[in-house]
C-alpha cells in the first residue's frame, strides 16, 4: 500500500495523468493534481477522488511551461515520495514549417519540466528516505514518426533524463523510470481524429484502425486505467531494482 505516501502528478486534470492519480489514491497515496488552470471543476475533481479513495487530494494550479513555477508546485505540496511527470503537449508539422512557439512550449512543458519538478522533489525523497520519479515518456522516446520532431526531440530527451537521474541516485532508496506509452485514447489523442479523418479522406473507425493504430500491433488502444496500474507497480517494493529503464504500455509498437 502507498498509505502515508504524498504523489504529485503534473498535468492531471485529464487523460493519463488523471488516469494515473486515481490508480496511485487507490493504492492508498495522498495525491496532487496538477494543471495551469484554476478552475472549481480543477478542485472539485480532487475533492472527487479524495472521497472515493479515502485520501487527501489537493488540486495545486502551476503551469509546467515554467521553470519557476513547476518548482513552486513542489514546493507548495510540501511533501513529495512520488513524482510522476505527465504535463504533454502535441503539435504536428514539417520541421520546416514548425512553428517556432510550438517547439519552445513542447520542450519546455513535455521536458524541461520534469527537469524543474525533479530538481524540486530529490530533496524531499532524500529527508524522507524514499522516492520514486515515474516520467510518463512515449513510443516517441524510443522511435520517431514525422512531424513530430519537437514531441519526438522532447521524449528521447525525457527517457535520457531519466537515465541520469537513476544514476545520480543509484545508491539511494530512489528510482527514476519512464513509461512509454503507444496510443491511449485521451482528448489529446482524440483532438487528432478529425484532422486525420480530413487528411485521409477516411471515416472515425478506419483513421483510428489503418492510421492511428497502424503501429500498435493489438490494434487497441492502451487505457489511462494499464497506465496507471504500472505506475503503482514502479512505486511497489518489486519494482525497488528497477531504475533507469523504461516499460512500453504500446501493444507491440516498439517490437515491430
Ligand atoms: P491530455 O491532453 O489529456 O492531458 C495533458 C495534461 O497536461 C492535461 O491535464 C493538461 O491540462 C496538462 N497540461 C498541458 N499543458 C500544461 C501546462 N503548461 N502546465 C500544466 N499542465 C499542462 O493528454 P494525455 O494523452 O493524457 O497526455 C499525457 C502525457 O502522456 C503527455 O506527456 C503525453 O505526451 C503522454 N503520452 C500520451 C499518449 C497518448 O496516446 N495519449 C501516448 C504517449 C504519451
Amino acid at each position: 500500500s502507498l498509505k502515508g505516501k504524498t504523489a504529485i502528478i503534473t498535468g492531471s486534470n485529464s487523460g493519463i495523468g488523471l488516469g494515473v492519480a486515481r490508480e496511485l489514491a487507490r493504492a492508498g497515496a495522498d495525491v496532487v493534481l496538477n494543471s495551469f488552470t484554476d478552475r472549481e471543476e480543477d478542485h472539485a475533481l480532487a475533492a472527487e477522488i479524495g472521497k472515493e479513495f479515502g485520501v487527501t487530494a489537493r488540486y495545486i494550479k502551476a503551469d509546467m511551461s515554467k521553470g519557476a513555477e513547476c518548482r513552486a508546485l513542489i514546493e507548495q505540496a510540501g511533501r513529495c515520495d512520488i513524482l510522476v511527470n505527465n504535463a504533454g503537449i502535441q503539435h504536428v508539422a514539417a520541421v520546416d514549417e514548425f512553428p517556432i512557439e510550438k517547439w519552445d512550449a513542447i520542450i519546455a512543458i513535455n521536458l524541461s519540466s520534469a527537469f524543474h519538478t525533479t530538481a524540486a522533489a530529490l530533496p524531499m525523497m532524500r529527508k524522507a528516505g524514499w522516492g520514486r520519479v515515474v516520467n510518463i515518456a512515449s513510443a516517441h522516446g524510443l522511435t520517431a514518426s514525422p512531424f513530430k520532431s519537437a514531441y519526438v526531440a522532447a521524449k528521447h530527451g525525457v527517457v535520457g533524463f531519466t537515465k541520469t537521474v537513476a544514476l545520480e541516485t543509484a545508491e539511494e532508496p530512489i528510482t527514476c523510470n519512464a513509461i512509454c506509452p503507444g496510443y491511449v485514447l485521451t482528448p489529446l489523442v482524440e483532438a487528432q481524429i478529425p484532422d486525420q479523418m480530413k487528411v485521409h479522406d477516411m471515416d472515425r473507425e478506419t483513421v483510428i484502425r489503418e492510421v492511428m493504430l497502424t503501429r500498435q500491433p493489438s490494434k487497441e488502444f492502451a487505457t489511462v486505467e494499464q497506465l496507471g496500474g504500472t505506475t503503482v507497480f514502479l512505486c511497489s517494493d518489486a519494482a525497488a531494482q528497477i531504475t533507469g529503464t523504461t516499460i512500453s504500455v504500446d501493444g507491440g509498437w516498439t517490437a515491430l
